[in-house]
């Protein structure tokens, strides 16, 4: 089931970034969080891909397992992420809703072991943003949208250099977001040059998601 919405979410304004917490998010706090290494720039976004159970949008499961209150009983795959601990900084729902779990100052539990440009744990140094979406499938335009206003807002208070995916800094072990994301749309919308993204596949050639 795919909610999806033509309803324009209000655009995130410039220097709305305080205290590492985004006005234009709705709060979420998660415990799942730790102190960034000292001195650590904080350069680069990873976009995720995530749905609780998979590929069923819409619920509060994801917001209960980024705050430790999953019931690990309730759904059959939830057995396959029992005791997680995890966490990410923002998270855009199907309609484009904001949602923040973590202070952007503050190192949420996003990536695991990955590495970008010959630097290892990129929760270190990372804000990480997940869409609502199976991993593979398509994302939504409201998504785009958002995730567009949210890089431009994060850059504006971080010294942000690439935008990536989970993918791309843990291959092998990790393929979310997946053929479905459309970085050649994304880029465009977001205006940054081509070196702030991944090499990528051409849209012609990504597999339908
Ligand atoms: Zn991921």
């Amino acid at each position: 089931m795919t909610m999806s919405s033509d309803q324009a979410a209000p655009a995130i304004q410039r220097n709305e970034l305080s205290e590492g917490w985004l006005n234009a998010a709705r709060a979420c706090p998660s415990p799942n969080f730790g102190h960034r290494p000292p001195g650590a720039p904080i350069n680069l976004i990873v976009v995720h891909s995530i749905s609780l159970p998979p590929g069923e949008f819409g619920g509060t499961e994801i917001e209960q397992l980024f705050t430790n209150q999953l019931d690990w009983n309730a759904h059959p795959y939830f057995e396959h992420i029992r005791g997680m601990e995890v966490s990410s900084h923002f998270l855009i729902r199907r309609d484009g809703e904001l949602v923040q779990f973590v202070d952007t100052h503050e190192r949420a539990w996003h990536a695991g072991a990955s590495e970008w440009c010959g630097r290892h744990n990129c929760n270190d140094f990372s804000i990480g943003i997940e869409l609502e979406g199976l991993e593979g499938g398509c994302f939504e335009a409201a998504q785009y949208q958002r995730l567009t206003e949210l890089c431009q807002a994060l850059l504006e208070r971080h010294p942000i250099e690439h935008v990536v995916g989970h993918e791309h800094i843990a291959p092998g072990r990790k393929q979310d977001p997946g053929p479905g994301f459309d970085w050649p749309g994304f880029q465009s919308a977001l205006g940054w040059p081509s070196r702030c993204f991944p090499k990528t596949t051409p849209p012609s050639q990504a597999r339908p998601g």
